[in-house]
């Protein structure tokens, strides 16, 4: 059996024609038999694939080949391209979707304006430093509330985000105008989001923003449960969370009965299928497979229907 792997990656750039890239890369992934998903802007790439070994090492060599690509940074993660329905490659207005494709100006080196790329190492010394004067540095979760269920950063603010769309609405609100002379420190997957919210909220008047360079996945890579981190990594495919280590504790807690539970679940009612967290033995039970709403609890405390 021959070995595969998935790759994920951004490159903030400039593309003067995203639609030439978008053509290219997909004739490239075709080409090799990848499958995945790469979103192109006028502000660069973000994408994930998966395919055979020999054929990802082509695809990262042919994609580096590119000026604006050339040092961009692929993390490996095991996988294939059956994790993936179909190859889907698409220009759209953001690399990320924020709703704010007009603030962002990108040059050869990035986003201008953003945070302060800091390493883990250099997240855990900028911890240190500053308790030591007695003051706390405030992580901030740029991901969807949901994500943060499962898993975060110690003691880390989570807006009540259910979508990327949301943020800019939570920066406005005020909810947050007491970080805006505090060090504040946003983390993602991977550090695609932070790009941008890192940005956004320099432009609304936090003073002192960073951002940790790789994510949860170079820190869990490199500090486990031994750091900062507390939980499991909510994952986008179909393993859906993943432990850095047998020390993760588990934050999410069932809808149902309060047990301790890191595993969301489709809500049984096909009409819904909202993502919940379950336990185990909650989640075999029809009468607790739900989400609460009242209608799922209807359809689902109604039985079979009679013909
Ligand atoms: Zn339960
Ligand atoms: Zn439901």
């Amino acid at each position: 059996m021959s070995e595969s792997r998935i790759l994920l990656y951004y490159r903030f750039t400039p593309l003067a024609d995203p639609t030439s890239v978008m053509l290219w890369q997909r004739t490239l992934c075709e080409s090799l038999g990848l499958r995945g998903r790469i979103i192109i802007s006028r502000h660069g790439i973000n994408g994930t694939v998966g395919g055979s070994l020999a054929s990802v090492k082509t695809y990262i060599r042919r994609t580096r080949e590119y000026p604006g690509f050339h040092d961009m940074e692929f993390k490996w993660s095991q996988g294939s391209a059956d994790d993936f329905p179909k190859l889907s490659v698409k220009v759209r207005d953001e690399i990320v979707t924020f709703g704010a494709a007009d603030d962002l100006e990108v040059d050869e080196n990035g986003v201008v304006g953003g945070g302060v790329h800091l390493t883990p190492t250099q997240v855990n010394e900028l911890v240190a430093e500053r308790a030591a004067k007695g003051e706390d540095v405030v992580f901030f979760d740029g991901r969807n509330a949901m994500e943060a269920a499962i898993g975060h950063f110690r003691d880390a603010v989570v807006p009540d985000a259910t979508t990327t769309r949301d943020f800019l609405g939570e920066l406005d609100s005020g909810k947050y105008d007491e970080l805006k002379d505090r060090p504040v420190v946003t983390y993602c997957t991977g550090g695609v989001r932070c790009e941008v919210l890192s940005k956004l909220m320099i432009d609304r008047g936090f003073s002192e923003v960073y951002q940790l360079d790789g994510g949860i996945v170079r820190y869990g890579e490199q500090f486990a449960d031994t750091g900062l981190w507390e939980g499991s990594l909510y994952v986008f495919d179909k393993r859906m969370h993943m432990e850095f280590s047998d020390d993760a504790t588990q934050l999410g807690h069932c809808l149902h009965c309060g047990s301790a539970t890191n595993t969301y679940r489709n809500c049984v009612n096909d009409d819904c299928r909202d993502m919940i967290l379950l336990c185990d033995s909650c989640a075999a039970d029809p009468a607790t497979a739900h989400c609460g709403s009242q209608g799922c609890l209807e359809v689902t405390s109604a039985g079979p229907r009679r013909g």
